[in-house]
């Protein structure tokens, strides 16, 4: 399998995203963290960005909402490398309807190797690492290789 190494840049794009009894757990995290996080740009699936927005004053751009396919959209802008960062609290005590989509977003952050919070400390941890504050290279998979397979297969057909 082919890799590739893309940039990261200083100015990170941050999805943000809570199960709804974790919402009170990252709105308690995004406020006490607003200073670092102000300068990036942020998003977030529905509710969750409706609520961090309107009570910390940070702009957060309000994705489709979770269960509504919300961290599918969050998950195909990943692998268009336009998140760098993905901060998550997901309820491990309850099962939600939306399962499926969730494991599916942590598949593909874990593919392209972002990034990724699921608990307060995991996000202090990655908020107050080095890399947080500059830009910095990863390597990912590089699908040019599998386009250039399937392009192959049409060709035979
Ligand atoms: P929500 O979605 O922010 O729209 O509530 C979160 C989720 O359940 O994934």
């Amino acid at each position: 399998m082919l890799h590739k190494k893309i940039r990261i840049p200083e100015k990170k794009t941050i999805a943000l995203v809570a199960h709804d009894h974790k919402k009170d757990d990252l709105l308690a995290w995004v406020y006490k963290n607003k200073d670092l996080l102000k300068d990036h740009n942020l998003l977030g699936t529905g509710n969750t960005a409706s609520l961090l927005s309107e009570r910390t004053g940070l702009k957060v751009k309000a994705m489709i909402s979770g269960p509504l396919g919300g961290d599918q959209q969050i998950g195909a802008m990943i692998s268009e490398s336009k998140v760098d960062i993905l901060i998550f609290f997901w309820d491990p005590l309850e099962a939600m309807p939306h399962d499926p989509d969730v494991k599916a977003l942590f598949r593909i952050s874990t593919l392209y190797n972002i990034a990724l919070a699921t608990c307060p400390t995991t996000a202090n941890y990655l908020i107050s690492s080095p890399l947080y504050q500059s830009s910095y290279e990863v390597e990912i998979v590089d699908n040019g290789h599998i386009l250039n397979v399937g392009h192959r297969d049409k060709k035979k057909s």
